[in-house]
Order: structure tokens, then C-alpha cells, then sequence
């Protein structure tokens, strides 16, 4: 009868999975499919703890799993509330760095349990086999993407810089073929814990030297990669427990990872082999110091912003990053209402790697309110630059850079842009004439079309507010 139920519960949690990722694709029930998710996650928890049962015997270590669960939950809790929208992909890095040790650390602690019986000649080699199989699989993804994850995490936050040296790929590929042929030895023969570590140290190592050289504008790619990595393994880890709701979970995850790192690398035209080694940041330095000497750009001021923009009939906004970090998310939503009141037709244009996480602007926007039907898909706002009067570049530079059309030195070679030059007139809000992630110049504030308005997105947002209302 507990058994059943438990079966229910863990059913009822992996709809929750597919039913909550189904509404986290719309912004409009993002937030609800969360929740949803994250019932369904409490259910199976509470249902492993309450109802599972081994040989008669039910769980007893109450004191460690609610001292685990406790204490995960209150950094868990306290982490996401301090978190600033524009650290999220950090803490996105991180936590899916910890999924991947949880799922190593399961590989560890059931080898061990494994050994225990071999040596007790409790059971045959072959038959554990197929277990030692996934055990190798779970402590090699697992291990990976817990160490990408955390060089990721230094990336993204910039205490790591991007590392990389010649023949880098090929002692990559080493390390790694090295660490599978342990592992087919280990599952030949499993009485060798020795082995086992040799493929958790071999692993660690190729997840650091594999996400090193990586940078630039290829990051939301490898963060995505080793998303679907940490998912895989953990459905290794609900393999190995009979667990049918963690191999759900682990190959939800696993998909959905897959699924973004595909659209990602469609998103910047590149293969995922050429991301992965690619070695983005060499070709950076090169296209950086090779770059060629920029012309005057022009600067426009405030009252005249705001002219241009009261006339317009149509103003597309490009938000990037700086809009992020200057959290004037609400102040533009503002000026688009004002601006609407005379008559301007205002509409979002979105690039899929805007800011720095998958969904980065859509999210953003939803806070302040902004209309989801605004909001419009690169493929559509390049259709429709023609026919707008005014771009207002709201601290976004790599996602507006022409280079990557027209420069094939360019480290953003052949990734889509927003084609903003289409549009009658374009005006960049930013702080000063620095690059963007990708770190390389942009010819598009040298175009005729261009003008700056400098400062910071937030103080400039709520002056244009007040100059257009004069107007
Ligand atoms: P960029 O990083 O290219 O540019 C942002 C610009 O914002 C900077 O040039 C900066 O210029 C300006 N800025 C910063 N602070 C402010 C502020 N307070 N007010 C006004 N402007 C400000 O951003 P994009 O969104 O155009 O492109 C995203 C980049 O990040 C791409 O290269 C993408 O590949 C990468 N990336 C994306 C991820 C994703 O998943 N979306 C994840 C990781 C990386 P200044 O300093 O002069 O103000």
C-alpha cells in the first residue's frame, strides 16, 4: 500500500516536471510553472523520506536529512532573495555546479557500498557490471560539470580569466580518453577503488581545462552544456537508486539543457563543436589588437533625445545588459507609457544572448510590467527596423555589433545581430565608449545614423521621461 503510494507520489511529481518546464516556456506562466515544479519536487521529497522502504526497513537518519535539508534550504533561501538580476547566471552556475557533485558524490558512495559486497563475495562481478556501468557515467558527467560549473561561475563573475595554450584541445581530449578507458576498466573490473579516483581526478581536471579557454560571447552556451551534463548525471543516480522520479528529473533536465545549448548555438550561427574548441578568447585578443582605428562618434543631447522621439511614429527599444545593471527596467517601461500617451508606437526588440542569461531581458521586462505582445523575437524586429523612426539602444553592444556581419576577424563572426542600422535613426545609451562582454569595438557608434547619449540607463531613462513629457 506504501509502495503505492509512493509510486503516486513520484508520478504526480514528474508531471509537475513536464507540466512546470511546458509553462516555464511562456512568460506569462513562468513564474506558476515554477511553483508548480516546485511542489511537485516537496511531494516526491516528503513521499522518499516517509514512504520509501528497503528490505522492510523504512529510512531512519532523520537527524542528517533534516539537518541536510535545513541547512541547504536556508542558503538556498537566503542566496536566491540577495542575488541581483544581473548575478543570476552565477548563481545559476553554481547551484548546477552542486547538482553535478551531488550526482559524483552518489557515484563515490555507492561504489563504496559496491566494494563492500565484492569483497564479502556477496555478489558476482557481472552482475554488478551494468551498476558499475552508470556509477563511472554519473562520477564523469557529474564530476565535469561540477568543475566547468565553478570556472564558470569565476567567469561569469570575472575572477576568472579565460586560460588557454596550444595543443590545449588535444591534452583535453587526452585527459578525457584517458578517464573513459579507466572507466572501461573499472566496469571490467570493479575491485579497484583506485580506478575510481583516478577517473574523479582526470575528470576534475578536464571540466577546468575544458571551460578555460571558453569565454567571451560563447559562456551562455557551455553554462547550458554542462546544465544538460549536471541532468544526465543525475539520472544516473536515479538509475542506480530505482528512483524513477530522479531519472525523470536528471533526463528532463538533461533534454531541456540539450535542447537550449542547441538554440544558443543557433542563436550565434556557430556550431557547438566550434564553441567548444573554438577558443574564443584567442581569437579575441587577436581581433582586439588588430582592430582598426575607429572614426568620431556624435553625441546627442537629452532635450533633442527626446524631440526625436516625441515625432517619432514608431521607436523600437533594444535593451541589453546596462539596462540590467542599471535596474531601469520600470523608468522605461515609464517613458514607453509616456511616449504611447503621444501617440508613438513602441515596441522591444529581444536578441536571444541580451544580457547574460537565456530569457535575461523577457525576464527583466516582465518585472516592470512591460506587455509580453511588446516584446518581439530577433527574426521579427529585423523585419521591422525599416520601418521604425527611432532604435534606443538601451545598454546592449555585442547583440547591435555589425562586425558580426561584416567582419570575419571578429570574434562574433556570424552571429545574428539585431540589425538596428535599418531603422531612420539610432541612439546608444551607455556610460562611455567601453565594450561589451565580447570586449571588442563597435563600429556601429561611428555610423552616421548613430548618436551617444552617455550616462547611466537609470538617470538617463527618468531625464528623457521628463524632457518628453515638455515636448
Ligand atoms: P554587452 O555586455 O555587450 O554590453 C553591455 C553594455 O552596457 C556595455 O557596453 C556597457 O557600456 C553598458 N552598460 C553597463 N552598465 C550600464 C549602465 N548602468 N547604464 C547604461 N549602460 C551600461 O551586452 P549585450 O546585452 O549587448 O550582449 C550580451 C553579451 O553577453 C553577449 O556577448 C553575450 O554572448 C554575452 N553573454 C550572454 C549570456 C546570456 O545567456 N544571455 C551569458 C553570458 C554571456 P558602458 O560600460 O560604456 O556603460
Amino acid at each position: 500500500m506504501e509502495l503505492n503510494l509512493l509510486t503516486l507520489c513520484y508520478l504526480i511529481a514528474s508531471i509537475t516536471f513536464i507540466l512546470g518546464l511546458k509553462m516555464l516556456s511562456n512568460p506569462a506562466t513562468a513564474r506558476k510553472g515554477n511553483l508548480v515544479a516546485a511542489a511537485g519536487m516537496t511531494i516526491a521529497i516528503a513521499g522518499t523520506i516517509f514512504l520509501y522502504e528497503q528490505d522492510g526497513e523504512k529510512l531512519h537518519n532523520y537527524a542528517w536529512i533534516f539537518g541536510g535539508l535545513a541547512i541547504g534550504g536556508i542558503i538556498g533561501t537566503l542566496a536566491a532573495r540577495k542575488v541581483k538580476m544581473t548575478a543570476m547566471p552565477e548563481m545559476v552556475s553554481l547551484f548546477n555546479g552542486m547538482g553535478g557533485a551531488c550526482a559524483a558524490l552518489i557515484s563515490l558512495v555507492e561504489f563504496n557500498h559496491l566494494s563492500k559486497q565484492l569483497a564479502a563475495n556477496e555478489v558476482e562481478i557481472s552482475a554488478v557490471q551494468p551498476t558499475v556501468l552508470i556509477i563511472v557515467l554519473g562520477l564523469l558527467i557529474g564530476s565535469v560539470s561540477f568543475a566547468g560549473s565553478m570556472v564558470a561561475w569565476g567567469k561569469l563573475n570575472g575572477r576568472v580569466k579565460d586560460f588557454s595554450f596550444t595543443g590545449q584541445n588535444i591534452l583535453n581530449l587526452l585527459i578525457l580518453l584517458v578517464a573513459i578507458v579507466a572507466g572501461v576498466i573499472l566496469v571490467l573490473n570493479p575491485g579497484q577503488p583506485l580506478l575510481l579516483y583516478a577517473i574523479l581526478g582526470l575528470a576534475l581536471i578536464y571540466g577546468v581545462m575544458f571551460v578555460m579557454p571558453i569565454g567571451g560571447a560563447d559562456m551562455p552556451v557551455v553554462i547550458s552544456l554542462l546544465n544538460s551534463f549536471t541532468g544526465v548525471a543525475a539520472a544516473c543516480g536515479g538509475f542506480l537508486y530505482d528512483n524513477k522520479v530522479m531519472l525523470t528529473g536528471g533526463i528532463l533536465v538533461g533534454a531541456a539543457g540539450t535542447l537550449l545549448t542547441i538554440l544558443m548555438c543557433k542563436a550565434m550561427n556557430r556550431s557547438l563543436q566550434n564553441v567548444l574548441i573554438g577558443s574564443f578568447g584567442g581569437h579575441k585578443t587577436a581581433a582586439v589588437a588588430g582592430g582598426k582605428q575607429q572614426g568620431a562618434y556624435k553625441e546627442i543631447s537629452l532635450s533633442d533625445a527626446a524631440m526625436v522621439m516625441s515625432y517619432a511614429n514608431k521607436v523600437m527599444v533594444v535593451p541589453g545588459y546596462g539596462l540590467a545593471v542599471a535596474q531601469a527596467q520600470h523608468v522605461c517601461h515609464e517613458l514607453e507609457k509616456i511616449l504611447e500617451e503621444k501617440g508613438v508606437e513602441v515596441k522591444y526588440a529581444i536578441h536571444p544572448v541580451a544580457g547574460r542569461m537565456p530569457g535575461h531581458m523577457n525576464v527583466l521586462l516582465a518585472e516592470a510590467d512591460v506587455s509580453y505582445d511588446k516584446l518581439m523575437e530577433m527574426e521579427h524586429a529585423n523585419d521591422e527596423f525599416k520601418t521604425c523612426d527611432v532604435v534606443l539602444i538601451l545598454g546592449a553592444n555585442d547583440v547591435v555589433n555589425p562586425a558580426a556581419k561584416n567582419d570575419p576577424a571578429s570574434p562574433i563572426y556570424g552571429m545574428p545581430i539585431l540589425e538596428v542600422e535599418l531603422a531612420k535613426t539610432v541612439i546608444v545609451n551607455k556610460r562611455s565608449m567601453k565594450p561589451g562582454y565580447a570586449g571588442i569595438e563597435n563600429d556601429l557608434f561611428f555610423q552616421p545614423k548613430t548618436s551617444m547619449l552617455f550616462g547611466d540607463a537609470k538617470k538617463v531613462l527618468q531625464d528623457l521621461c521628463a524632457e518628453v513629457k515638455t515636448v
